[in-house]
């Protein structure tokens, strides 16, 4: 299985999100070898869900908060996403790293929570520039991998890392197919080292309709989690059918 996830992060309205599932429903998904999963803001995601009711299209938040219940302002529950029968959360990703002070610790919290109550984990990975250059990529993962794993029941969760190198995110430059192609393989071999776990890994970071398909043909890259190209039905929908061409 191979897959195409949009993380619409802080954009689209509750109408324009409806509109862009009301067109992606109008073209041909009949692919069965990717699974698209939808990851609108949080107050869209009840309206996505019930668009999708007789589709194989998924839906995912973008975070969590790793309580059950309690006095934690404007967050939300694990109970919450599953009251509306969202199926993934997406953890860790850099920008709730950056700019929200989300450390490995918490996040391995959440992945817990997300495990422990049945919904699926897509855990966000990735080095800095800086911590490219000075050579510290696979220590930076090693990190980030064995703390937001510890002590978690990951063997049946239908985990998925997104390997996000923080620099290609959103800057229109993705990452050059030697660096997919070392860090997914590194990623591969330390999971199944260390966990025995054999899961899909994806790439993430200015994925667009005309870099999907030589990203696709790396070895190893299970598919795509794709910001600001998954915010035009048309370009997103292009990445979906390059994925199914392969
Ligand atoms: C992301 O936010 O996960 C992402 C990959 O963004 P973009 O595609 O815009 O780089």
């Amino acid at each position: 299985m191979k897959y195409c996830i949009a993380n619409w992060k802080m954009n689209l309205t509750i109408e324009e999100s409806v509109l862009f599932t009301e067109e992606l429903q109008k073209k041909d998904l009949e692919n069965h070898n990717t699974q698209i999963i939808l990851c609108p803001s949080f107050i869209s995601l009840k309206d996505v869900k019930k668009s999708f009711l007789n589709s194989e299209i998924q839906i995912g938040a973008q975070n969590m908060h790793h309580e059950l219940e309690g006095p934690y302002t404007g967050e939300i529950s694990v109970k919450m996403l599953k009251e509306i029968e969202c199926e993934w959360v997406i953890l860790g990703h850099s920008e709730r790293r950056q700019y929200f002070n989300e450390e490995d610790i918490i996040i391995n919290d959440k992945v817990n929570t997300v495990v422990e109550n049945d919904l699926k984990p897509i855990l966000c990975i990735g080095e800095s520039l800086e911590q490219r250059n000075k050579n510290e990529t696979f220590s930076v993962l090693e990190h980030q991998l064995s703390t937001a794993l510890n002590k978690n029941n990951i063997e049946n969760s239908h985990l998925i890392i997104a390997y996000e190198p923080v620099w290609a995110i959103g800057t229109g430059v993705s990452a050059s197919i030697n660096e997919i192609s070392q860090s997914i393989k590194w990623i591969k071999e330390f999971l199944l080292e260390e966990f025995s776990l054999k899961i899909p890994i994806l790439y993430g970071g200015s994925v667009s309709s005309s870099n999907c398909i030589d990203i696709g043909e790396i070895d190893g890259v299970d598919g795509f989690l794709i910001g600001t190209s998954s915010l035009d039905v048309e370009e997103f929908y292009k990445i979906y059918l390059n994925m199914n061409e392969r």
